[in-house]
């Protein structure tokens, strides 16, 4: 068989990893092995041509490989992250440049309302429309159980995944037409819960609700709401989430059914197929699983 047609699975890296950890939010650049995001075997076709998306937490991980495929078909991007991360931004920037299109780089804390309303402003001024937004920045920190969730920690969850979706949703829909697309990522947690994970689950349910309920609203605009809820996948957010140790990270995605974690690459063309009228147009209000065999999730 030639080699591009090889089976993803069989290649990708697999546990265990280099025992190692971060402080959140953690950078890309530090992980070991690095996370592919390239997707090398992906064939791009256009699909995203003079379009423009708004990317959270595009620095790194999903958000990072999605900034990628969609300049790969054409799109200009904007990405957000938070300051620290700039180094990882730039790279970002300079996988976009190099497929062609543009990258504008918004730091700031979407914690606040005010940050996600300035993106949408910065990214409508630059490319002069907004055809795609891809909630997908979070914060995620385990903890051995509900006494170790301070009033403090459940606001900064539910503040950067699940208000700032709201937020960013309310300011993009000023500026989107016939044909935008709207995209949140969940996650496997918002659909069987995870034990050590009380407050990040309870944000992805609350993602997939919005996400559905929003769907509904905006089928009579001609703009799809969709989600997409990953399994375990090789980014800076588990090595960096304070609740996991350095030997587990070094086993992370082990206990999936592929028994390996996903790639960023892996994820990112379900964002295309999301964001691309021509393949998904009659698609709206679900939340896709990419979650490696596991099925508990219905
Ligand atoms: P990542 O660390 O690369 O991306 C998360 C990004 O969120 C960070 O890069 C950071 O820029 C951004 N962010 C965090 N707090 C922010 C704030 N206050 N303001 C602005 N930006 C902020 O990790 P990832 O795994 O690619 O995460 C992307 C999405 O995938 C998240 O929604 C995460 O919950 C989801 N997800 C990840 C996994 C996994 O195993 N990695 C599994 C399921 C779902
Ligand atoms: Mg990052």
């Amino acid at each position: 068989m030639p080699n591009d047609l090889v089976s993803p699975s069989l290649e990708q890296p697999r546990p265990p990893f280099g025992e190692q950890h971060q402080r959140a939010p953690g950078l890309e650049s530090a992980l070991d092995p690095r996370p592919r995001y390239r997707a090398d075997r992906y064939r791009a076709a256009r699909k995203l041509e003079g379009k423009a998306a708004l990317i959270t937490g595009g620095d790194s991980g999903i958000g990072r490989a999605v900034a990628l495929l969609y300049a790969r078909e054409g799109a200009n991007v904007a990405i957000c992250y938070l300051p620290i991360e700039q180094s990882d931004a730039k790279e970002t920037r300079t996988a976009v440049e190099a497929a062609g299109t543009k990258c504008l780089l918004i730091p700031g804390d979407l914690s606040h309302v005010g940050a996600c309303d300035d993106a949408v402003e910065r990214t409508v001024e630059a490319f002069g429309r907004l055809d795609i937004l891809v909630a997908n920045a979070a914060h995620q920190r385990r903890k051995k159980s509900l006494a170790d969730v301070s009033d403090e920690e459940f606001d900064t969850t539910f503040k950067t995944n699940m208000y700032s979706y709201f937020w960013l949703a309310r300011a993009a829909l000023r500026h989107m037409q016939r044909g935008s697309a709207i995209i949140a990522t969940s996650s496997e947690t918002g659909i069987m819960g995870s034990k050590e994970l009380p407050d990040y689950s309870a944000t992805k349910g609350a993602i997939n609700a919005f996400t559905k309920t929003l769907a509904l609203e905006l089928i009579d605009r001609g703009i799809r709401v969709n989600g997409v809820a990953p399994g375990p996948v090789w980014t800076p957010l588990n090595p960096s989430d304070a609740g996991l140790s350095p030997d587990k990270v070094a086993k992370f995605g082990e206990d999936n059914p592929m028994g390996r974690p996903a790639q960023p690459e892996e994820l990112a063309p379900t964002y295309v197929f999301l964001a691309s009228e021509a393949d998904s147009s009659y698609i709206t209000g679900t939340v896709i699983q990419v979650m490696g065999g596991e099925t508990t999730g219905g």
